[in-house]
């Protein structure tokens, strides 16, 4: 089995956790998967689900709990100069973005045929009474312990200690990697819409104003065959540089209920993106199978949330950072939706959104909003104005890059490839310091050390 890092003769194939760090040369690190199930493993409050192999010898860098109270090191052969990691790193990232630990953990969602028997009565039930029962329900619920909610550091914390290991196998204290964004940005942010229904799309237009005057754009998705669609708006929102992208081709479960039935919606999205010039997809109501997505007929898609155990299929890639499904890129959605904070959990100030944004800045994530422009969310005076005084907040932010969805997924693409066609690519660095903290930050702000975060548990010393 190739190693994390090893790559083929002659083949630039790299990892998916390669693909996100990106480094110029990604160091071979031997990390060797066991032949059992997958398991959850525990270091200092970190979890992470992989197939556990055996524990070598040399200096310990990590050590992780497995369930029945065994432990495993990852470790530095001091005589070869190798890291050995008693499981492999890809697989524990991917087992992260493509929700595979769903499997592996009691999740407290309704099954299919709960699902629909919900769809189905919720056109009967009151709106007012459909939100107070799920209220009742996330009070019931509490928060989550995996993933966290609203942030997660699962991903943060893997790619430090994959960075650790790289450095560790290299014998170096800097390793340079293509930065996250482009010059000069530390961190990114996308303004993103659904929109439910025909009023939405005629309250849309607010919203694109209220945007529009401080300098931004977002995107809006739309149903195909949910509502009639003013076809006039759609080009005045696209001609005013805002973006259009599908939303399913019905508001349901639908495209998700089989992969015969997902294989049978594809022309009709392939149609709806041509019609509404789109290049991404969200499926309606965060409805997916991960691997699935890979297949859709467009460049993006964004239907995979970071952490969200409120929605009708709870879950989380636990990722502040783009990733690819096959050649699609994913855009997770990373801070929580309007309907969530401001209708269910009944929050009157946007502190929850400033602080979790404040936080993937410093992680040098991706913050991505979703609103809805419709009546019950934005379209109530008192949290339209509530996404106003967030978008405010975001304005002055100048180390935030704030593009088009489909700007970040292009820029994704050629940072993956290592095409750097008009000199945005920053040098980014992983630095090793004495005391075992690995740091990720662009070159230049290296020596500003107030600007980088240290929420990674490390070792004082490496190997005590
Ligand atoms: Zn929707």
């Amino acid at each position: 089995m190739r190693r994390l890092g090893e790559r083929k003769e002659g083949s630039p194939e790299r990892s998916e956790l390669e693909r996100l760090v990106r480094f110029y040369d990604p160091p071979a690190i031997d990390d060797r998967p066991g032949s059992g199930h997958p398991t959850w493993l525990e270091a200092n409050g970190w979890r992470l689900l992989a197939r556990p192999g055996l524990d070598g010898s040399g200096e310990e860098i990590q050590r992780f709990l497995l369930p029945d109270g065994r432990a495993i090191s990852a470790r530095l052969d001091p005589g070869t100069g190798r890291v050995n990691v008693p499981f492999s790193l890809a697989e524990v990232y991917l087992n992260y973005v493509h929700e595979t630990w769903r499997r592996s953990t009691r999740l407290r969602a309704l099954s299919p045929r709960q699902l629909a028997a919900y769809y189905h009565l919720k056109r009967f039930i009151p709106r007012p009474v459909q939100l107070s029962a799920r209220r009742v329900l996330i009070r019931l619920q509490g928060d989550p312990e995996f993933p966290r909610w609203p942030l997660d550091e699962s991903v943060f914390r893997l790619l430090r200690f994959y960075a650790k290991c790289a450095l560790l196998t290299a014998g170096e204290t800097d390793l340079p990697f293509i930065w996250f964004w482009p010059r000069p940005y530390k961190a990114a942010a996308l303004l993103t819409h659904d929109v439910e229904s025909a009023e939405g799309l005629r309250l849309s237009v607010d919203i694109a104003d209220a945007e529009e005057e401080r300098g931004f754009r977002s995107l809006f998705n739309v149903v195909a065959d949910e509502y009639p669609i003013d076809w006039g708006i759609v080009r005045e929102l696209r001609d005013r540089g805002f973006e259009l992208g599908v939303h399913g081709l019905h508001h349901d479960r639908s495209m998700f209920s089989s992969r015969a039935a997902f294989d049978a919606q594809q022309p009709g999205v392939k149609r709806m993106a041509e019609k509404l010039g789109a290049e991404g997809f969200r499926s309606p109501a965060l409805h997916r199978v991960v691997d699935w997505l890979g297949d859709l007929p467009v460049s993006y898609d964004s239907t995979v949330p970071h952490s969200d155990p409120y929605e009708p299929q709870p879950g989380g890639c636990c990722s502040l950072w783009p990733f690819f499904i096959k050649n699609l890129v994913e855009l997770p959605i990373t801070l929580p939706q309007d309907h969530l904070l401001l209708a269910l959990l009944g929050h009157r100030t946007i502190a929850v959104w400033q602080t979790q944004l404040e936080r993937i800045e410093l992680m040098n994530g991706l913050a991505q909003i979703l609103t809805h422009p419709d009546k019950g969310y934005l379209g109530e005076p008192k949290h339209r104005a509530l996404y106003v005084e967030f978008l405010d907040f975001l304005r002055d932010r100048s180390d935030l890059w704030i593009p088009l969805p489909r700007e970040a997924a292009e820029w994704w693409r050629s940072r993956d490839a290592g095409h750097d066609v008009d000199g945005r690519f920053m040098r980014g660095a992983a630095r090793l310091d004495g005391e075992g903290t690995v740091t990720l930050a662009p070159e230049s702000m290296l020596s500003r050390r107030e600007d980088i975060p240290h929420t990674v548990d490390v070792r004082r010393r490496l190997g005590a």
